[in-house]
């Protein structure tokens, strides 16, 4: 982009052209004030306080919306500026109301000294005692105008203060700027405030809360308030001792968030507008889903060991002597591989790192896994089967600049929130959207084409679709004969897929799946989004590798804007695995049985490590005769909750010889260890997570650990007293490990991550990390296309049960929701679990909105209320598993898909009745 040149207050200042005056005035560090502006936002200009003079002009612009020009001459604080923003300002005092004196403050009664103010702010706005005081920039214009008086009428309107979950909404204070009902539809394209005539209005009179009208409560509207006339209610009054910016442990997206710190305490959590990946944007859970949870006196803060039948509080030294006698005592009486652990995709990238090392170098085994186990191991094989590497291909920044997104399996508004802002904002530029869904989610209202597919026939609706462009012609031969290999192969199998027999299968109309195949292959950078809804199927890698027959059929992979994005669930799903937190792979994907590999990791390590890949998550809860785990080591994880059919896993959680578990919380897996370690959270380690488009980003401790040691430590002490030593003093010094055995990261420097992070590729100190994947060479070298055929889901419905079951998550909860549940802001959104049934099918089953229904599969019962929506389809079911007194996994099916042993969580039959009485 070319450059201007401009003088700003007799300063020359170049700006890229298109910048306004205002922009150009920050660079040249001239403060020009203004209300109804932020920079978030489409300037409008209408507070007129950012007027300023322009040299040849004969009025006074507004600097936030005038565009800068080549040689202009700036003045931004003339006294006749100066004179017309008082005027100004004085009658937006004036007509909106605003507090002038400490009288109408909020602690008026508690207010000790009325002169020090009056003298500081004398008869103007009197904000010493607003919530808001030190940050109004009311406040800061008014000083900078030097405005002292109003010489009109006011009178203080004494509306009432409103109570929502997690803010209050103060319109005594409101000045009308509109930055909050702008933000509301402009970022995050609700337009709630704007639908909601009561929220803004000088006399709020309306009857309807921001719940009744469907707020998400993300709380951007309060972040740019310039006021306190929307305010987080856990630091009114308090202001922090100080602020520590870290990534938000809840789903991969990987926000970055500012922890307000009082006294060790987490006061207030605000995304952070440095945040590369959130530029100043969160969703419930990451702005008020972590001050009450880290401090919720349901803590475990000390260790517990379990005498009959009860957990009693014991020291660490005890606590970790029973875990490694009893540990020892398994490995030698029945062998290493009778051994097993559990890492976190909670955790850093360091603790998953040393949980593997444990597990290889001290227990002696490869039964590692982690949670991706269940979630998202079908991207890492179905991807790397097409690209040779197994991770999104490109950043979630290029999401806005895609001519085309098709969103498949993928509720990104509820899961991902905000990475469904920037799908919003790419919708709002002129991209056309696709979404392939058994549900009416949100993104639907933004699409061109909704595919509204039966669950688990995404392999029919991807073969389809690819007829569809073989056959019109509309496929890229330049980039498949250069860069891939198989298409004939691909070729004849789609070839039995023209649309009417992909309809058939995916009850989806097949002119709907010719004009998708249409507008996907058609357009120049066309992006796939894809979530749970693909890979949680028994032909979960036979989907993901499906979408990269897709991407590579059109050569929408290595540029821009384009190739494969999968939504990671949990916050560092992508590092655990990358740390090799995984049966087969060490950190980086060094597979175990390569013999060279393993040499340079015994070497590095002084260990003799095993040869064989060890069991996944899943085969180490089905009690394999002959390869039984007797004893299990699980971090952070809460497998009798998440897993599927749960009686299952609690046979065997029960028939183990010693289970340690280290958790935050009591939880359902808990009840079944002999002892439970205390985890320190996310707020109280140092350390690194990788978000779902590969970046590795600092995590940093900003309170000390609740129960007195960091995770790392613990998993140190527990392999110092298996006879295997591991000793850092700080994590830096395990990533500088990770970086000398793993190539992929080989680049990575806790120094090195401050601004923003990195995404791997890293390969060397001086390499900038890699934004687009696959652009010269794919990982492998050429592209491979898999070709695949439609299988149904592993159970059927029949006239016993009818219904699909589909499960997945909702914005406000997190996985098992064993943090989300204990906030009493979050469980006042959404308190309690429901089955989503459609109108059509509750009308069958004479089921009303809001009846308590039983739900029942082949394996279990779940008693819950019914919510009656036309998001669900005829004959589709939804629940999440967000709640422990309505165990949804209870019903799931725990068939695997052959190649990544991930359980088919999204189809499995069920009846629904009404609880009569
Ligand atoms: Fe961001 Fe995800 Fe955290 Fe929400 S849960 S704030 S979208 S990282």
């Amino acid at each position: 982009m070319s450059e201007i040149k401009l003088f700003i207050d007799d300063r020359e200042v170049s700006v890229p052209e298109g910048s306004t005056i205002l922009d150009a005035a920050r660079i040249a560090g001239s403060y020009v004030p203004s209300l109804c502006h932020h920079p978030d936002l489409k300037p409008i200009g209408s507070c007129k306080l950012c007027i300023v003079s322009v040299e040849g002009m004969d009025q006074y612009p507004t600097a936030c919306n005038t565009p800068a020009a080549e040689g202009m001459v700036v003045h931004t604080c003339t006294e006749e500026l100066q004179e017309m923003r008082r005027n100004t300002l004085e009658m937006l005092l004036a007509l909106t109301n605003h507090p002038t004196s400490c009288l109408f403050c909020e602690r008026k009664d508690q207010c000790t000294d009325l002169r020090e103010c009056m003298r500081k702010f004398p008869v103007t706005v009197g904000c010493k005692y607003c919530p808001n005081d030190g940050q109004c920039e009311l406040q800061e214009v008014v000083q900078f105008v030097g405005l002292e008086r109003i010489r009109y009428q006011t009178s203080f309107r004494g509306l009432p203060v409103l109570r929502e979950p997690f803010f209050d909404r103060d319109y005594n204070l409101c000045i009308m700027c509109s930055r909050c009902v702008r933000m509301c539809d402009e970022v995050r394209g609700q337009s709630i405030l704007f639908n909601n005539p009561n929220f803004h209005r000088n006399h709020w009179i309306g009857p309807e809360s921001l719940q009744e009208a469907d707020c998400k409560f993300c709380a951007a509207c309060v972040d740019v308030c310039p006021t306190g006339a929307l305010f987080v209610r856990s630091e009114k009054w308090i202001r922090p001792d100080s602020t520590v910016v870290t990534i938000c442990p809840y789903c991969g997206v990987g926000c970055s968030l500012t922890l307000k710190i009082f006294e060790n305490k987490i006061l207030s959590v605000t995304p952070s507008r440095e945040g590369v990946v959130n530029r100043g944007q969160a969703c419930v859970k990451g702005h008020f889903g972590l001050e009450e949870i880290v401090h919720h006196p349901d803590r475990i803060t000390t260790p517990l060991i379990k005498r009959n039948g009860q957990f009693e509080p014991a020291s660490w030294d005890e606590a970790l002597e029973l875990v490694v006698q009893r540990l020892t005592q398994i490995k030698e009486k029945y062998g290493p591989d009778a051994l097993g652990a559990l890492s976190s995709s909670r955790c850093t990238n360091e603790e998953n790192y040393l949980m593997q090392k444990l597990a290889r170098a001290a227990f002696g085994t490869n039964n590692v896994d982690n949670c991706a186990r269940v979630c998202h191991a079908p991207s890492v094989t179905g991807l790397a089967a097409c690209f040779g590497s197994g991770a999104a291909t490109n950043s979630f920044d290029q999401i806005e600049d895609a001519d085309v997104l098709f969103i498949i399996g993928s509720n990104a508004t509820e899961a991902h929130p905000v990475v469904s802002l920037k799908i919003i904002k790419a919708a709002r530029k002129g991209a056309k959207i696709i979404v392939a869904d058994p549900r009416k989610i949100e993104l639907v209202d933004w699409a061109s084409v909704w595919l509204d597919q039966k669950p688990g026939t995404s392999i029919a609706l991807l073969n389809g679709m690819m007829n569809v462009i073989l056959r019109e012609g509309l496929e890229d031969r330049e980039f498949m004969e250069r860069r891939t290999i198989g298409f004939e192969e691909l070729q004849k199998t789609v070839e039995e897929y023209p649309p009417e027999r992909a309809s058939q299968i995916t009850g989806v109309a097949a002119e709907a799946i010719i004009e998708a195949a249409r507008i996907y292959a058609r357009a120049d950078k066309a992006m796939i989004i894809y979530g749970l809804g693909m890979t949680e199927h028994t032909t979960g890698t036979a989907n993901v590798m499906s979408l990269g027959n897709l991407a590579m059929l059109t050569g929408n992979v290595g540029r821009r804007s384009t190739g494969i994005m999968p939504l990671r669930g949990q916050n560092n799903v992508q590092g655990a695995c990358d740390m090799g937190a995984l049966p087969n792979v060490y950190v980086g994907y060094q597979p175990v049985t390569d013999p060279a590999i393993r040499s340079k990791f015994e070497e590095a390590w002084g260990a003799v490590l095993p040869t064989d890949p060890g069991q996944t998550s899943t085969e180490m809860m089905e009690r394999n005769p002959g390869k039984e785990i007797r004893g299990l080591y699980i971090l952070g994880e809460d497998p009798a909750h998440t897993e599927p059919d749960i009686n299952r896993v609690r046979s065997t959680l029960q028939s183990l010889d010693f289970l340690v578990v280290q958790e935050l919380f009591p939880t359902e897996t808990t009840r079944y260890a002999d002892v439970i370690l205390p985890a320190a959270s996310f707020a109280e380690c140092d350390g690194t997570f990788t978000n779902g488009e590969r970046r590795i980003q600092r995590v940093r401790k900003a309170i000390p650990a609740l129960c007195g040691q960091e995770n790392w430590q613990t998993i140190c002490r527990i392999s110092q007293m298996m006879g295997y030593p591991m000793s850092y003093s700080h994590p830096s010094e395990i990533m500088d490990e990770i970086a000398s055995l793993a190539p992929m990261f080989a680049g990575v420097r806790f120094d090195r991550l401050d601004d923003g992070g990195l995404q791997w590729p890293i390969p060397s100190i001086d390499h900038p990390g890699t934004e687009t994947m696959h652009a010269d060479n794919f990982s492998c070298g050429l592209g491979r296309f898999n070709s695949v055929e439609h299988r149904p889901p592993a159970e059927g419905t029949d006239a016993e049960y009818p219904l699909i079951l589909t499960t997945g998550r909702r914005r406000e909860h997190y996985n098992s929701g064993s943090m989300t549940r204990r906030s009493k802001g979050i469980m006042w959104v959404w308190p309690e679990e429901t089955v989503e049934i459609s109108p059509a099918d509750a009308r069958e089953l004479g089921i009303e909105d809001g009846e308590m229904v039983s739900v029942r599969s082949r394996r279990g019962e779940v008693k819950t209320r019914a919510r009656v929506t036309d998001k669900s389809s005829r004959g589709v079911v939804f629940m999440s598993f967000h709640y422990q007194d309505v165990l949804t996994n209870l019903l799931t099916n725990a068939a695997l898909d052959p190649q990544a042993k991930t359980p088919e969580y999204k189809a499995c039959a069920v009846r629904v009745e009404k609880i009569k009485g």
